[in-house]
């Protein structure tokens, strides 16, 4: 028995040793990962629920990883945050965003995602402003996405940039809506143009009364207080007409379109093929 316990605990000791290592792996690859252009942005069209038709796309992070293949940011965005990295990585995805965008035709909005660290930096919003300037990009185009992970810190330099985000007169939406511990009171935290339902509540909308109510409740919440709301993760016609009908104004998913690179995607055709 005795043996057995220094076993497990060299197993254990082993497994704590490789997870070490693979995160020092990561960190020493994603340092290179950018000026080496294996950094490439996913774009997930958002349609509007009455229309039907595309109103933005969601940039999301891919990393091209010569040896693992095609990385989605599960598997890097916390060494990432943890190193500091995202603040590089961030500022790159924000011109490329930018860039892409400015060569698409249509007005459309788009949303890039923001980590608390890059809320966090005092560089940022100066790097978007510059960005928008030198790509020719509204600010009233862009919108960024945020967890309530940012609003958690209390940081005064965060509020500000939120603040100051503002004034440039880009939007901000709550991400990930309803599954942290206190989401309501963030809502009277900073004036959110936007509420993004997460997906957990997107999955059961379609299995219970209650799913629906929360839904529900969440939409005229959102009215109330003057700000849209998305519906993420929908995967299936029902929830699509559901969430419809629940008062919800925009959605994106699967169902409708899943990340694609920019360059060759032809938006309107997948679109249309899915509705
Ligand atoms: P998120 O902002 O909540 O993004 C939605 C995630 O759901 C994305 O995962 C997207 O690919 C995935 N998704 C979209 N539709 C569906 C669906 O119908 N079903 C399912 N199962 N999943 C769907 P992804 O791309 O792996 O991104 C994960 C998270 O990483 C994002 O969650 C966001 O928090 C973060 N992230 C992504 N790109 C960036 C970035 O450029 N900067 C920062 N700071 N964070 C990013
Ligand atoms: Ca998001
Ligand atoms: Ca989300
Ligand atoms: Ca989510």
């Amino acid at each position: 028995a005795k043996n057995k316990g220094r076993d497990t605990l060299a197993l254990y000791d082993q497994s704590i040793d490789l997870a070490a290592r693979e995160r020092r792996e990561i960190e020493i690859d994603l340092r290179e990962a950018v000026a080496r252009g294996q950094l490439n942005l996913h774009y997930q069209p958002v349609i509007d629920l009455q229309s039907g038709s595309v109103v933005g796309y969601e940039a999301l992070l891919r990393w091209y990883h010569p040896k693992r293949g095609i990385i989605g940011p599960a598997d890097f965005l916390e060494v990432a945050e943890e190193t500091g990295l995202i603040v590089p990585i961030g500022e790159w995805s924000i011109r490329q965003a930018f860039a892409e965008t400015a060569k698409w035709e249509g007005r459309f909005r788009i949303a890039i995602n923001l980590s608390p660290t890059q809320v966090r930096s005092p560089h940022l919003v100066k790097v978007i402003a510059q960005s928008l300037h030198a790509h020719g990009i509204a600010p009233e185009r862009v919108e960024f996405e945020i967890t309530e992970h940012v609003l958690m810190q209390e940081s005064s330099i965060s509020m500000g940039n939120l603040q100051k985000l503002r004034e440039l007169g880009t939007r901000i939406a709550l991400d990930d809506f309803g599954i942290g511990y206190s989401s309501l009171s963030y809502l009277r935290r900073f004036p959110f143009d936007r509420i993004k339902i997460d997906k957990d509540f997107v999955d059961g909308v379609e299995s219970s009364a209650d799913n629906q109510a929360i839904v529900s409740s969440i939409t005229k919440l959102a009215e109330a207080l003057g700000m849209a709301t998305t519906a993420e993760g929908v995967e299936t016609r029902d929830q699509l007409d559901l969430l419809r009908r629940l008062g919800c104004q925009e959605a994106q998913g699967y169902l409708i379109c899943e990340p694609v690179p920019g360059e060759n995607f032809a938006t309107a055709d997948a679109v249309d093929a899915a509705m």
